[in-house]
């Protein structure tokens, strides 16, 4: 977007101006001294590039070069606000990044430090209390107190199932193999869904502690983070806050002085959407092709190489030092109580403000469209919104009151997924839609099982014929009965999940089916 010219131009702008631009943080900061950094995402991504200049807390949006000259004169060394500047909404121009509505309504832990500390800074990260909770779990806890925490603060994984976090370490932990593995699952391959990418860009050192503990709590060595290849950022961002984490005695041999050694490696996902699969991914860091397996036996008793391994999602793991820094009551005070913390979302489609956000687990989709997204995009209407990616559901206007957690959208035949919200308005057509996620996940499919590899060509061609106007009567039982027989016997959850949005938007616009099949629209 233009942000690091942006930078470049302000150091330069500053320094000439005869101040000391500081770029990285140092212990004494002196008068005529201005720190500039580069921060994460700030999440705001419909407002981008943004300045937040503190101590004030003035949020500047979508800057260009062209300001950078007024920034520096008239707020850095005038200490003005400049309102051109400022975000508006509604007629109300609002000065400071926490005053925005986008903002106000958020409740940000696993995203607190994004758009806040320098990531690429180890320094920045343990001035905000980074590494406590190590030190903590090493040097205060034993490894039960430490799953004890965990299972207690009822930590559900944020990849998308929900299974409790600390009953899967629990179970890795009672394995009697001298091997274990921590895995890292950051292949988030949904359409739309950028969450874990902005946690391993704007707070590496999080999600790295996160696992070290999980480590340490299981028995575990060695541990593997998979990430997406078309995350360059992410990985160089991990690679550096590995390194940092090896210098300062964090990572590696007898941390910190203890008995405790813990590695860990790096492993780029070619981009195919199965390897977020559990048993897809661990084939993928062994070296063979990403296909699922059978399962039992399960990841926890022979995962990576076969031996017992934690597999969490990014999110699931920065949210693990929050919990044993402040406990599993203070963690269980947010959200429900089925579902306690916080769920990252990235907001997508058809809404006024695009971007990343992070809610209290219950919050209702209306709040979450309406208040924090701002509305519908020029006045449209709300017509239906994709939640939980190609393996979630389509939710109508009837859903708007349904609380996001996890058992609320079980209910509702929806999925949290990984977090992936695409708003549509009263212009989308709703069997488009069921056509897109089919081609994505058709396209995905990895052939090995039947069911998947023929029943979602069968019924992408379905879909495909009713879209350009040629269905057929029986069509829509067709496609029920194929998503039926797809989800019982497809081998994992891509399949199984296959045919969701298909069978969701039936039965939610069941009448744009019969439109396009009857009066061909
Ligand atoms: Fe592969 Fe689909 Fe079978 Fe999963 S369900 S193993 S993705 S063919």
């Amino acid at each position: 977007g233009g942000a690091l010219e942006i930078f470049d131009r302000l150091s330069e702008l500053i320094s000439k101006r005869g101040l000391n631009c500081q770029v990285e943080l140092k212990n004494e900061p002196h008068d005529n001294t201005i720190g500039l950094k580069k921060s994460g995402c700030h999440g705001f991504c419909e407002m981008g590039p943004l300045i937040r200049i503190e101590p004030e807390g003035y949020l500047y949006t979508k800057i260009k070069l062209g300001d950078c000259e007024e920034i520096v004169e008239r707020t850095i060394v005038a200490g003005e606000h400049i309102e051109r500047l400022a975000y508006k909404q509604n007629g109300t121009v609002y000065k400071k990044q926490d005053e925005i509505p986008f903002y106000k309504r958020q409740t940000r832990l696993v995203l607190e430090h994004c758009g806040q500390i320098d990531s690429t800074s180890i320094n920045e990260y343990l001035a905000t209390g980074g590494y406590y909770a190590l030190e903590k779990a090493l040097f205060e806890m034993s490894s039960d107190e430490i799953i004890n925490e965990i299972t207690e603060a009822n930590l559900r994984g944020r990849g998308g199932g929900g299974f409790p976090a600390g009953r899967k370490w629990a179970q890795v932990k009672r394995q009697s193999a001298k091997q274990k593995y921590v895995v890292c699952n950051g292949d988030e391959g949904d359409p739309g869904a950028f969450m874990d990418r902005s946690i391993m860009e704007g707070d590496p050192h999080r999600m790295l502690e996160g696992m070290m503990i999980a480590g340490l709590a299981c028995g575990a060595s060695e541990g593997y983070i998979y990430v997406r290849a078309e995350y360059p950022m992410a990985v160089s961002r991990l690679k550096k806050a590995i390194e940092q984490a090896k210098e300062c005695g964090l990572l590696g041999e007898n941390i910190l002085g203890s008995d405790f050694s813990f590695n860990i490696h790096i492993n780029r996902g070619a981009g195919a959407f199965v390897c977020g699969e559990g048993s897809a991914l661990t084939a993928s860091i062994e070296g063979k092709r990403g296909m699922p397996r059978v399962k039992p036996p399960r990841t926890v008793e022979h995962g990576l190489f076969d031996m017992p391994t934690v597999l969490n999602n990014v999110e699931t793991y920065a949210n693990v030092p929050l919990i044993i820094k402040n406990g599993a009551g203070w963690y269980k005070s947010v959200g429900t109580e089925k579902s306690p913390g916080t769920k990252a979302f990235a907001l997508t489609g058809n809404i006024e403000n695009t971007g990343l956000i992070e809610v209290p687990m219950g919050t209702t989709l209306r709040e979450v469209i309406f208040d924090i997204g701002g509305g519908m995009r020029g006045g449209a209407d709300f017509k239906a919104v994709q939640i939980g990616g190609p393996s979630g559901g389509c939710l109508s206007t009837e859903n708007l009151d349904l609380p996001l957690d996890f058992d609320s959208l079980k209910k509702a035949d929806a999925m949290i997924g990984s977090g992936g919200l695409v708003v549509m308005d009263n212009n989308t057509c709703m069997v488009e839609v069921a056509r897109f996620f089919m081609n994505f996940t058709q396209n995905e499919s990895c052939g090995k099982c039947v069911p998947c590899r023929e029943g979602t060509k069968r019924m992408l061609e379905i879909l495909e014929r009713i879209v350009e106007g040629n269905g057929r009567d029986g069509d829509i039982e067709l496609l029920l009965e194929l998503a039926d027989t797809i989800s019982a016997t497809a081998l994992c959850g891509l399949g199984k999940a296959a045919a969701y949005p298909v069978v969701s938007t039936i039965k939610n616009f069941r009448e744009e089916y019969e439109a396009h099949i009857y009066d061909k629209k």
